[in-house]
């Protein structure tokens, strides 16, 4: 799998993202991977081989949405 080193389409991140699995156009952080709403109904997260090193605290994530 292939981790491109950009900026994430939904939060503007620069950082390793990885293509969507349910919106191919758009490259995500793993953050937003996390946070995505369609998660529990997507049968491919691009980021599940990394939640599964690494387990985030909610109270950690940072979004920048305000850019
Ligand atoms: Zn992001």
């Amino acid at each position: 799998m292939t981790i491109y080193w950009e900026r994430c389409d939904w939060c503007g991140t620069y950082i390793g993202v990885k293509r969507c699995y349910l919106q191919p156009s758009d490259n995500i952080c793993p953050t937003c991977c996390i946070l995505c709403r369609k998660r529990s109904e997507c049968p491919n997260p691009a980021w599940s081989p990394w939640l599964k090193t690494a387990k985030p605290k909610k109270t950690n994530i940072r979004i920048k949405s305000k850019i």
